[in-house]
């Protein structure tokens, strides 16, 4: 069964401070795993979860489950 995950006003607070969700790791030192367009970079941090740094709004946000999707499509290759 796959549980809805819901974005708590917590982990907005997290995410506009840099920080992982689930670590609190400083996003900034995340692992750069993937290009995703020229202004999105798909991010992982060491606890595996994966977010998007937007260069043009200059933020991070928790990864789509498409995004997720086309990490993983790419890693097979
Ligand atoms: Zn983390």
């Amino acid at each position: 069964m796959i549980l809805k995950q819901l974005v708590s006003p917590f982990q907005k607070v997290l995410l506009a401070r840099r920080l992982c969700v689930g670590c609190t790791h400083p996003l900034d030192r995340a692992q750069r795993v993937m290009a995703l367009t020229d202004s999105r970079t798909l991010l992982q941090c060491k606890c595996k979860r994966r977010y998007v740094y937007d260069k043009e709004l200059g933020n991070y946000r928790r990864a789509t489950f498409e995004e997720e999707r086309l990490f993983i499509e790419r890693k097979k290759q």
